[in-house]
């Protein structure tokens, strides 16, 4: 073999062999290419008494007929939830339903899609994106609310602007989940040292715990009010020892994990009555929602650095 052969052959050959291990990976943390694959691994979580949170991979669109497709396919996502008798609701990125291309599109579509629950009996959550989009996710949130309260919406510790964002939502009955955030930001509007975001996210908990829905006991006894989407067990931790000194039913909030991690935890917080959650996404465009797991955690990384190299 001449050298330039050589280095062609070795590089697509660390391309094949980092692809496989990626896939290793993905099929960990997604449920497959259908929709049929999905709800398999909805009913799957639902019999270890884990709720599913469905989401269809995709964002950043801005072809009209594949935001239009993707609809659909959220339509018929929710029929099925409901005729599979799944004990379920789905996740959406407003970036996929066209808010990389008009706020009107979006809002449009998240309108069909919320109806469409409500006929269903469905819940639906919007994720949020990077902090480009977070006015305009807010303001659709706030606009979805006018009709109906089957929505909720993700708030991230990491950005500065929360707690007057989740002071907001508090004061209109919106529904929160909280997470970190899963963007790369810029630190002007962002904590950029783990140690600020974490003392954030604890904040923005005790915000949740006392909030005044809570203590004026306006909520029915099984309703979800907020959500703890965290694999963080110190978080959790401090999110039971808060519930513990507070006024709020076990059933009124719920911890949220992505399918494929803490495994061994959720099954523990399940035996010991909490709600939980498995978020569930399938569909082929994994690629974007992979790469964000992968910089979460140092040992993927390390794994797949470990492979090219023992290669
Ligand atoms: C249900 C759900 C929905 C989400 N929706 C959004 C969204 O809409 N928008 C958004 O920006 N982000 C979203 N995220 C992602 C979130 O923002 C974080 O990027 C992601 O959850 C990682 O942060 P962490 O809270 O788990 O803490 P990290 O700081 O990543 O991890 C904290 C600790 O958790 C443990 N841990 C983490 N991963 C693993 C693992 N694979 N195996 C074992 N232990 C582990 C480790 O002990 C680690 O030190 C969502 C997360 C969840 C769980």
């Amino acid at each position: 073999m001449n050298m330039d052969i050589r280095s062609n052959y070795s590089h697509s050959h660390n391309y094949l062999l980092m692809e496989r291990l990626l896939l290793r990976l993905v099929k960990k943390w997604t449920a497959g290419d259908k929709m049929e694959d999905a709800l398999m691994a909805a009913k799957a979580s639902n019999m270890k008494g884990q709720k599913a949170i469905i989401n269809y991979l995709g964002e950043d669109h801005t072809e009209v007929e594949r935001i239009s497709g993707n609809t659909k396919e959220y339509s018929i996502l929710l029929e099925r939830i409901y005729s599979d008798k799944i004990d379920g609701c789905i996740s959406v990125k407003p970036s996929q339903l066209g808010l990389s291309v008009s706020y009107d599109l979006c809002l449009k579509n998240l309108i069909t899609l919320n109806k469409r629950a409500r006929d269903f009996g469905g819940f639906t959550w919007i994720d949020m994106e990077s902090s480009k989009y977070t006015d305009d996710i807010l303001m659709i949130y706030l606009e979805l609310l006018r009709y109906s309260h089957n929505v909720g919406v993700v708030l991230q510790s990491v950005l500065r602007r929360t707690a007057s964002d989740l002071l907001h939502l508090l004061e209109v009955g919106g529904k929160v989940r909280l997470v970190k955030g899963a963007y790369h930001e810029n630190d002007h509007i962002a904590f950029t040292s783990s140690e600020e975001v974490n003392a954030n996210y604890i904040k923005l908990l005790g915000m949740l715990f006392s909030s005044n829905y809570v203590n004026d006991n306006k909520i029915g006894d099984d309703t979800v009010e907020f959500a703890i989407a965290t694999h963080d067990s110190k978080l959790i931790e401090h999110t039971i020892r808060l519930w513990r000194n507070s006024k709020i039913g076990k059933k009124n909030f719920e911890f949220e994990f992505l399918k494929g991690i803490r495994d061994e935890l959720k099954r523990y917080l399940v035996e010991k009555g909490y709600r939980v959650a498995d978020y569930i996404p399938y569909g082929d465009d994994w690629l974007p929602y992979s790469f964000r797991r992968l910089k979460e955690r140092k040992r993927n990384l390390f794994l797949l650095a470990r492979s090219l190299v023992q290669s």
